[in-house]
C-alpha cells in the first residue's frame, strides 16, 4: 500500500508498511517515518532501541482495526532514556486516542457490554474509560454552599437490597450514593460533609427511616422535612386503605356494593388529575354514596395543600383546620 493514501494521515509520524484484512479484522503495520520527539517537546538526538506494540484503533468501514506499531526508545538530553511521544497514542495505552474518544461518545448511549461487542475492547477496559470520563464530566461538589438536602432510599437487586441517594435540594445535584439505608450506611456522607454540616438548614426525607436521627447527630441547625410524596403515600396506605377496607366490610350483606368499594383502591389513591373521565365519575359516585370515604378523600386532598402554602402562618392555619 502506498504511503500517501488518506489512511496514513490517521497515524501522524508513521507510515503503513503492511496491511491485511480478514472477515473480522483489519491489521495494519506501522513504522516511524519522521524524527522522534520526547514528551518534553525536545527532538530526540539518539534512538536507543525499538519495540513492537499491538494497539486497537477505531473501526474502519465497520471492521475492527488492529495496529502493529514500531515505537522508539530515545535519549533526551533533559529526560534521559524514554519512549517517544506519539500525538495519537498515550504512553502504555493499548487503545488509540481516537478509539477512546469513540468509546466515550458511545458510553452515554449504550450498555458497556454492547460497546465491548461493537469495538472488540474488553469490558473492564471500557469500564475504566467510563470512570475517567465521569470524573471529568461530573462537577465538583460545592460543599460550602450546601444548605438544603434531600435524602431517599431506593430498592436495588429486585427489591432485596437498598441504596440511599443524597442530593442538593436547590440544584438537584446528586452528592452521594451508598449501599444500604441504615444510620451507619449513610454516615460516610456526613463524615465527608464535615464542618459544613453546620450550614445545613433543612433535610427532606421519607417518614419511616432512621435518616432523621443521623441528620440530627451531625447537623445541629437542620430541620427535618417530610416530603409531600412520602407523606401522601403514607396517608394512602395507612388511612385511606384502612377506611376503605372497613367500609367494604360493613357492606357484608350487599355483595355488589362491597366489591365495588373494594375495587376502588387505585381510584382513591391516585391524584384526581391523573384519572381519565371514566375513573373520575367512578370516584365521584363512590364518594357521593359513602360519607366516610368522602371525608377521608377530602382530607387527603387538603393534606397536599400544606406543601403549597405561601407562608408559615398560612401553613399553620391550614394545619389547624385540617
Ligand atoms: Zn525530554
Amino acid at each position: 500500500m502506498p504511503n500517501n493514501t488518506f489512511l496514513s494521515s490517521f497515524w501522524k509520524g508513521f507510515q503503513i508498511v503492511k496491511s491485511h484484512k480478514t472477515d473480522s479484522l483489519i491489521s495494519i503495520t506501522l513504522k516511524p517515518d519522521s524524527p522522534a520527539f520526547c514528551s518534553c517537546g525536545r527532538l530526540s538526538e539518539f534512538t536507543h532501541d525499538t519495540q513492537w506494540r499491538t494497539i486497537k484503533d477505531a473501526m474502519i468501514l465497520g471492521a475492527p482495526v488492529e495496529l502493529l506499531i514500531q515505537t522508539r526508545r530515545i535519549t533526551c538530553s533533559l529526560c534521559g532514556t524514554k519512549t517517544e511521544a506519539i500525538s495519537w497514542l498515550k504512553p502504555y495505552s493499548r487503545l488509540t486516542n481516537r478509539l477512546i474518544e469513540y468509546i466515550e461518545q458511545l458510553l452515554p448511549l449504550l450498555p458497556i457490554k454492547h460497546i465491548s461487542e461493537l469495538t472488540g475492547v474488553h469490558w473492564h477496559t471500557i469500564k475504566n474509560i467510563d470512570k475517567q470520563r465521569l470524573k471529568r464530566v461530573i462537577p465538583d461538589i460545592p460543599w460550602d454552599k450546601l444548605r438544603q438536602l434531600v435524602m431517599d432510599e431506593f430498592a436495588i437487586f429486585k427489591g432485596h437490597r437498598y441504596a440511599t441517594v443524597i442530593a442538593d435540594a436547590q440544584t438537584h445535584q446528586v452528592l452521594w450514593i451508598g449501599l444500604g439505608r441504615s444510620r451507619t450506611d449513610i454516615r460516610p456522607f456526613f463524615e465527608e460533609l464535615g464542618e459544613h454540616a453546620e450550614n445545613i438548614e433543612a433535610v427532606a426525607m421519607d417518614m419511616n427511616t432512621a435518616f432523621d436521627l443521623e441528620v440530627k447527630a451531625h447537623c445541629p441547625n437542620a430541620r427535618i422535612v417530610y416530603d409531600l410524596f412520602h407523606v401522601v403515600a403514607k396517608y394512602g396506605r395507612e388511612v385511606m386503605d384502612r377506611v376503605r377496607v372497613d367500609q367494604a366490610n360493613q357492606l357484608k350483606e350487599d355483595k355488589k356494593a362491597r366489591r365495588w368499594i373494594k375495587r376502588s383502591r387505585w381510584i382513591l389513591l391516585k391524584n384526581r388529575d391523573n384519572l381519565d373521565a371514566n375513573q373520575q365519575s367512578y370516584l365521584d359516585e363512590i364518594l357521593s354514596v359513602n360519607h366516610d370515604l368522602m371525608v377521608t378523600h377530602l382530607l387527603g386532598e387538603q393534606l397536599k395543600e400544606l406543601w403549597y402554602c405561601d407562608s408559615e402562618t398560612q401553613a399553620i392555619e391550614l394545619w389547624d383546620v385540617w
